[in-house]
């Protein structure tokens, strides 16, 4: 096809012309073409970003939001997702997921729908990837614990303490701590940080709406998947929650009679594909009349996502049975409250004799509160170190740096 010819076809005709006439775009210019050509007017384009806090050179051939995403990824943070639990502990075996595969999932949610939504997907997979980086040891009975010992500084939060570790505890660079992550991708992690002043009055960015979605569809459908998988959960006790048994009959309208030994992998696929393909026919219908807005527009006129009614309350009934059943299974209270002891004697410890922390988080006492230093050390700890760190606390000297 010659040139004319394509400048014909093409729904943006002048863009192709350009592009010939020049025969060494800019990587902005590429960027730019690519995204009128395959993004929605009210996703956010990464040629609108509000830029880093300390300026970058535009890379030859990565847009901003693929090199925060890359950023996270190979953060030391992100890594030691693999060692801190999702729910449940490495006591309870292997097969479930831990922080870091539940990140892995909600990623892959969240590039979905992102891309049927036509949304930048560079952008939610930087989000989805960051959205739990900040989570201490042991999950939310860590956060508990440390939020209790921090009261007296201001507490603790985990997505508030994922913006201190990409804005400060990483060391990358040697000109400033932390990622310099472009401005969106942290005004979406601090919107996770104030979800209540977030849910009214100007909406985040649809991309940060659909990872904070795709984050309970993945843990919802997750969580019933491990519990089953445990022995904690009977797939009959679920089946007394509408959305599972809806989820069982349509399975059973398409296969017939399903073994038992394969009826929880099929009933996680579809609970996951009702809820996803529920949550895009309404974002379909509540962003066709916005075609053509461009995304500030859209977060002005507090434009939100979210599902169906009925899917809603389906989730609702779900989401309190997983509550009582798993979350406070009788087998799950003793590992808590065991970690949660092991979290706060590290605590007292490391703040009678603050010399024993690592000689990095030694230094930040000069400027950030001790109670909050110790806080911000043991949240960055995997299981397995926190286990350790508490194991060493009688014995004398300072703890290895990490
Ligand atoms: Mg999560």
């Amino acid at each position: 096809m010659t040139i004319a010819e394509r400048n014909e076809s093409s729904p943006d005709k002048g863009i192709v012309r350009d592009f010939a006439a020049d025969a060494t775009p800019s990587a902005a210019d590429r960027l730019s073409f690519r995204e009128r050509m395959l993004l929605a007017s009210y996703a956010m384009h990464a040629t609108d970003s509000r830029g880093r806090l300390h300026a970058e050179p535009p890379h030859g051939y990565r847009d901003p939001f693929s090199r925060d995403r890359d950023r996270i990824l190979h953060s030391s943070a992100f890594r030691r997702l693999s060692g801190k639990m999702q729910v449940f502990t490495g006591e309870f075996g292997t097969y479930h997921r831990t922080r870091l595969t539940h990140t892995l999932e909600v990623t892959s949610v969240a590039r979905t729908i992102a891309r049927v939504l036509r949304l930048n997907e560079d952008l939610v997979e930087a989000l989805a990837l960051m959205h739990d980086i900040g989570h201490p040891p042991f999950g939310h009975c860590g956060e508990d614990v440390l939020a209790d010992c921090m009261g007296p500084v201001g507490g603790f939060s985990h997505n508030q303490f994922a913006l201190t570790i990409v804005t400060q505890l990483e060391q990358r660079y040697q000109s400033f701590a932390g990622l310099n992550l472009s401005a969106e991708t942290l005004a979406g992690q601090d919107t996770r940080a104030h979800k209540a002043e977030a849910a009214v009055g100007r909406a985040p960015l649809l991309e940060v709406q659909v990872v904070d979605l795709a984050d309970s569809i993945a843990y919802d459908a997750h969580d019933v998947d491990d519990a089953i998988q445990m022995g904690l959960l009977s797939i009959d006790e679920l089946s007394e929650i509408r959305l599972v048994r809806l989820a069982l009959d349509r399975l059973r309208d398409r296969h017939g009679v399903i073994p038992v030994s394969g009826l929880r992998q099929l009933l996680v696929h579809q609970l996951v594909d009702m809820q996803v393909g529920d949550l895009l026919s309404q974002c379909v219908e509540t962003l066709l009349p916005y075609e053509g807005y461009k995304t500030s527009d859209l977060c002005d006129a507090g434009v939100r996502l979210g599902h169906s009614e009925s899917m809603a309350n389906q989730r609702d009934e779900l989401e309190r049975f997983l509550f009582e059943a798993v979350y406070r299974h009788e087998k799950l209270i003793p590992v808590r409250k065991a970690a949660g002891d092991r979290i706060e004697r590290l605590f007292e410890t490391l703040d009678r004799s603050p010399d024993r922390l690592p000689l990095r988080f030694r230094g930040r006492l000069e400027t950030v509160a001790k109670r909050r230093v110790i806080g911000e050390y043991i949240a960055g700890m995997t299981d397995q170190f926190c286990n350790d760190r508490a194991a060493q606390i009688d014995s004398s000297g300072p703890m290895a740096d990490w």
